[in-house]
C-alpha cells in the first residue's frame, strides 16, 4: 500500500510538510532494507565457518582417535575457522554499536607522527614478505580516539599486506598541508599489489563487499568485507576525508586528509 500523501499545490505549507513526510518515509524504508540486508549477509557469513567446524567435528569423532594426521588437521582447521568467526563477530559488534551510536570514543590530542611510527614498527615486526617504509617529515597533532584511529590505519595496512603478493612494497608518506579548508596531515598509504578495478572502487566501502578475484582465492586471502566500512565510519567520526586511487595489477593508494589541531 502506498503511504505517500498527495497534496494539490494549493497550500504551500501543507505541500512542504507532505514532502518532508515523504522524504522521512523514504529514509525509514531505506534504513529497514539496509538492516534486513545486514542481518541476512551476516548470517550467511557466519554459516560458512560453522559448517566447516561441524564437518571437522564429525570427521574427528569418526577418525580422530585412529589417525593422528586427521586429528592434527581437524584441530587446526577448527581453530582457524573459530578465529575467523571471532574476527567476524568482533566486526559485527563494532558496526552494531556504531549504528546505535553506542561506540564510545575518547578523544584526546594525538601526535600523528608518533602514532604512525609505532604502527609501522609493529607492522615491520610481523610483515616478513613485504618491504615496509615510512616517510614523514612533519609533526602534527590530531584530536581523536586513539583506539579507533589506530584501528583505521591497521585496516588499510592489513589490506595492503593481504592484497599485495610476496616481495611487494608498502609505503606510508605523510606531510602537513594548509589550504582554504584548514590545516591537515595528508597521509598516503600505498601498495604495489593487485589493485582494484574502477567498477569496484566505490563498492569496496560497502558492508560485506569483496572483490571476487581468482587471485585472492588462490592465495587463500581471508576477509569479511567489513574492514573498509569500519575504517570509513571511524574516518567520518574524525572528519577525515578518504580518497582511493587504484589500478588493476599496479596497486592501491589510500589518501587520508586528517584535520590537525592548530
Ligand atoms: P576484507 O576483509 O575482504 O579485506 P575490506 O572491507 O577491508 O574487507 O575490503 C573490501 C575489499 O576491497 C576486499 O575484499 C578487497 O577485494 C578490496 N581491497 C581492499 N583493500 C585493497 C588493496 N589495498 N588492494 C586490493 N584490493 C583491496
Amino acid at each position: 500500500m502506498d503511504k505517500r500523501i498527495v497534496v494539490p499545490p494549493v497550500r504551500d505549507e501543507l505541500s512542504e510538510l507532505a514532502q518532508t513526510f515523504n522524504h522521512m518515509l523514504d529514509r525509514l524504508e531505506g534504513g529497514f532494507e539496509q538492516q534486513k540486508r545486514f542481518v541476512s549477509d551476516a548470517s550467511h557469513e557466519l554459516r560458512t565457518p560453522v559448517t566447516v567446524i561441524l564437518g571437522y567435528s564429525d570427521l574427528l569423532s569418526r577418525w580422530g582417535r585412529a589417525d593422528e594426521a586427521v586429528l592434527d588437521e581437524g584441530i587446526s582447521s577448527i581453530r582457524s575457522e573459530a578465529e575467523n568467526m571471532q574476527q567476524l563477530i568482533e566486526k559485527l559488534l563494532f558496526l552494531a554499536r556504531a549504528d546505535q551510536n553506542r561506540q564510545v570514543l575518547h578523544k584526546e590530542n594525538i601526535e600523528l607522527s608518533e602514532l604512525l611510527e609505532d604502527i609501522m614498527r609493529k607492522m615491520q615486526l610481523v610483515t616478513k614478505n613485504h618491504s615496509v617504509e615510512l616517510l614523514q617529515n612533519d609533526d602534527g597533532m590530531m584530536y581523536g580516539d586513539l583506539v579507533t584511529v589506530r584501528q583505521m590505519f591497521r585496516i588499510f595496512l592489513d589490506n595492503s599486506t593481504k592484497y599485495t603478493p610476496q616481495g611487494g612494497r608498502i609505503t606510508v608518506k605523510s606531510e602537513r598541508v594548509e589550504n582554504e579548508d584548514g590545516l591537515f596531515m595528508q597521509v598516503a598509504l600505498a601498495d604495489n599489489g593487485i589493485g582494484i578495478d574502477k567498477k569496484d572502487q566505490q563498492k569496496v566501502f560497502e558492508r560485506f563487499y569483496r572483490v571476487d578475484t581468482s587471485r585472492t582465492k588462490a592465495q587463500g586471502v581471508s576477509g569479511t568485507g567489513l574492514g573498509l566500512s569500519i575504517a570509513s565510519w571511524i574516518a567520518q567520526q574524525h572528519d577525515i576525508e578518504i580518497r582511493l586511487e587504484s589500478e588493476l595489477g599496479k596497486g592501491t593508494t589510500i589518501y587520508l586528509q586528517i584535520p590537525l589541531v592548530s
